[in-house]
């Protein structure tokens, strides 16, 4: 028992190199479970790969909701940050399905209107679904990103019955998040370690029921300070910020995250 990631990229480029520091840095702080977030089909390899070499990290597959559309994007001229040939797309959830019983869960997945143009909204959506139902078949819980399509996401898993579910890095409104969590049972929201400076995390951490907050890195993104890399160890100093904010203790703190991480998971961090 202890603390957790659960959405970090430990096999993200910019992290390669650190793994066995980051790895002793979480243990020390406590963390005993990080769940590892693929973004295509050799990422969720390198995840899994990631998993047999470490205790503490348990592996999530998924396809990057861009990564989803990609084709459509490089046909459209798009211009997108890319530093590998990208998979195609039913190849790619024709991954997660081959493979989704060796995943904790399927993650991350979802839908981004920030980077995507409207023309590829739908085909998007198409392959977020298809996700979905591969994870509810499976009985297994679904890690979302969603970007500027925070309702549209709410719609698609309401309507799919999507019972095991957390938000990552949710930009949506506070509000959406309250009604979410009021709305669908089991749907949770994990908080990155930018919290303390970030104004909408900070609300939700005071306004969100406290059985329904998880916490997560997005590593290497989201650092404490502005301009750092985040690493899994960073999730003690949010459960810190938590106590102080909910005025309980330390043990108070981890043992609802605990409860909430296991109520979603099915297993303890
Ligand atoms: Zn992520």
């Amino acid at each position: 028992m202890g603390w957790f990631d659960v959405h970090a990229h430990l096999t993200s480029p910019h992290l390669v190199d650190r793994e066995a520091e980051l790895l002793a840095n979480a243990k020390a702080a406590g963390v005993t479970t990080i769940l590892s977030n693929g973004l295509n089909p050799r990422d969720n390899q390198a995840v899994w790969d990631l998993s047999k070499r470490s205790e503490l990290v348990r592996p999530c597959f998924g396809l990057y909701p861009v990564d989803a559309v990609m084709p459509g994007m490089i046909r459209l001229g798009i211009d997108y940050p890319r530093d590998e040939e990208p998979a195609d797309p039913q190849e790619a959830v024709q991954w997660v399905a081959d493979h989704v019983e060796h995943c904790v869960a399927v993650g991350e997945i979802g839908l981004d209107h920030y980077w995507v143009p409207e023309d590829l909204w739908e085909e998007q959506e198409g392959v977020f679904r298809q996700l979905v139902q591969i994870a509810i078949d499976a009985d297994k819980p679904i890690i979302i990103h969603t970007r500027k399509a925070e309702r549209r996401t709410f719609e698609i898993l309401a309507e799919m019955g999507a019972k095991r579910v957390d938000w990552h890095c949710f930009g949506g409104k506070v509000k959406l998040a309250r009604r979410i969590a009021d709305e669908l049972e089991g749907h949770y929201f994990s908080i990155p370690s930018n919290v303390r400076r970030s104004q909408s995390f900070t609300r939700m951490v005071q306004t969100l029921p406290r059985e329904r907050i998880l916490l997560e890195t997005d590593c290497p993104y989201l650092a404490p300070e502005p301009g750092g890399q985040s690493e899994p160890a960073h999730v003690a100093g949010s459960a810190a910020f938590m106590a102080e904010e909910w005025g309980v203790s330390l043990d108070e703190v981890r043992e609802q995250l605990e409860s909430n991480f296991e109520r979603l998971m099915g297993f303890r961090p």
